[in-house]
């Protein structure tokens, strides 16, 4: 059923009488000053979430709390850059052009991590003479890229290895990465891993501080944290009884659960990292180490739910199914260019109408893009008021992750602009994208 439910929306939004409000602003004015298909980011939501995640960590691991970083594929921009650098947490980039977006607003590079499982030796170049606090090397390759490139640059880089601990979550095939199939990391269980710390510690450019690990995205069980954890501190253990030293740094990743559909659960910081800490204390006790800094990564947990899409309705369809049913189709004006994320993934949303009270009974939709692909669906189906008409807002609430950050331009259509709204104020954060741009790139 489609109806604003406040646990998918972002924490300032709220259906007033007869219209959505996102930050004390109607969805239909934002709609008319800034366009549709339109991004609009709560800004205190924003802040908020990842200020909790900070404290969550502090209060989970105490002096053993590293660091929170954003994971910038998520959704960055420089705005948000600076957000991030408010609440005083991290940054992880993983390529080039995020680091550079960090660079344009001077994100403190003692605060960056670079990830990547390709990073180009100009990427490489561009971080190291950056200063980026960590890179996290993922293949031998890169080992000696790295290597290369700290000592021409006269610097010495402290890495962390990105270990693939053979921990599958329980999540959707394309976003899982631990198992052992992927081409993320240095397997644990073939002994690239060890090789890897064996192979780090010969170059003296190196400063080995730690493993890593990400074991997948949209994960709600803690218990495939802890157990990428519990085999992580195996190897930190397996390090100090052959080298007599201990790594000081374990970066558990992100992956953290939001929810995106009503009655779908969302983790909760303090609730997932005190489960995390139980868990990681009893493991170094055991293996008599001591409780390296904890860091954590999460993208999605943060931004994701901040994030409300607002699209325009352009044509309404009746398709008749078998056995006397229908479907009604309903068009909006953005689509797969916009959230790539049903299509991909078979990612569920929830859609309400955003500019009106929705009136008389609900029937089966589907919510289509305006692409040439049959397969442009942004809702495969839910039970939308059947007065639903061209000219409707819609809002899709959840969609500040993995949104606008993996926009294309199928079909040459413009990337929607992203605002932010707060305290009643919107503010252009990420202009709308023009056709001039487009064409600018052509010969
Ligand atoms: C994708 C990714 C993240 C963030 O994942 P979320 O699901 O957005 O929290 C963090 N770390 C690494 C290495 C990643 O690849």
């Amino acid at each position: 059923m489609s109806a604003f439910d406040p646990a998918v929306f972002s924490r300032n939004s709220r259906f007033e009488i007869d219209h959505l409000t996102i930050g004390g602003i109607a969805a239909s004015d934002l709609a008319e000053q800034f366009g549709t298909p339109l991004f609009v980011v709560d800004e205190a939501d924003f802040k908020e979430r990842a200020a909790s995640w900070k404290s969550a960590l502090e209060s989970a691991f105490g002096e053993n709390a590293g660091s929170v970083y954003y994971a910038a594929k998520s959704f960055i921009s420089k705005e948000i850059a600076r957000w991030v650098d408010v609440v005083g947490i991290g940054l992880d980039v993983c390529s080039g052009g995020e680091l550079a977006v960090a660079e344009a607003v001077n994100f403190p590079a003692e605060k960056i991590e670079l990830h990547g499982n390709n990073k180009s030796e100009s990427e490489i170049r561009q971080a190291i003479s950056y200063g980026v606090k960590t890179i996290v090397v993922d293949s031998f390759a890169e080992i000696e890229r790295v290597e290369r490139i700290a000592k021409e640059s006269g610097k010495v880089q402290r890495v962390l290895i990105r270990v693939t601990p053979g921990v599958e979550a329980h999540t959707h095939e394309f976003i899982s990465t631990a198992h052992e199939d992927v081409k993320f990391g240095f397997s644990l269980a073939s002994g690239a891993a060890w090789d890897a710390i064996a192979a780090i510690r010969n170059e003296p450019a190196l400063q080995l501080v730690g493993l890593h690990s990400h074991i997948g995205s949209q994960i709600f069980q803690s218990e495939g944290f802890a157990a990428a954890a519990g085999k992580l501190i195996g190897l930190l253990a397996r390090y100090r009884d052959t080298y007599g030293q201990e790594l000081p740094e374990l970066d558990l990743g992100g992956g953290y659960g939001i929810a995106y559909i009503p009655g779908e659960n969302t983790l909760d910081p303090f609730e997932v990292l005190k489960e995390l800490a139980v868990v990681v204390t009893s493991e170094c006790e055991r293996a008599k180490i001591a409780v390296p800094q904890i860091s954590i990564e999460p993208g999605r947990a943060i931004v994701g739910p901040t994030t409300t899409t607002l699209y325009t309705v352009g044509t309404t369809k009746e398709v008749a199914l078998d056995e006397g049913l229908s479907r009604r189709y309903v068009a909006v004006d953005g689509g797969m260019s916009d959230n790539i994320r049903p299509a991909l993934y078979g990612a569920e949303y929830l859609a309400i109408i955003a500019n009106r009270l929705p009136l008389g009974p609900t029937c089966n939709t589907r919510i289509v893009g305006k692409h040439c692909e049959s397969g442009d669906i942004l809702i495969r189906e839910i039970n939308l008021s059947a007065d639903v008409a061209p000219g409707d807002l819609l809002a899709i609430p959840a969609t500040g992750a993995y949104g606008r950050s993996m926009a294309s331009n199928y079909n040459h259509l413009p990337r929607p602009a992203v605002i932010a709204v707060s305290s009643g104020v919107a503010r252009i954060i990420v202009r709308r994208e023009l056709i001039a741009d487009l064409l600018a790139l052509e010969i």
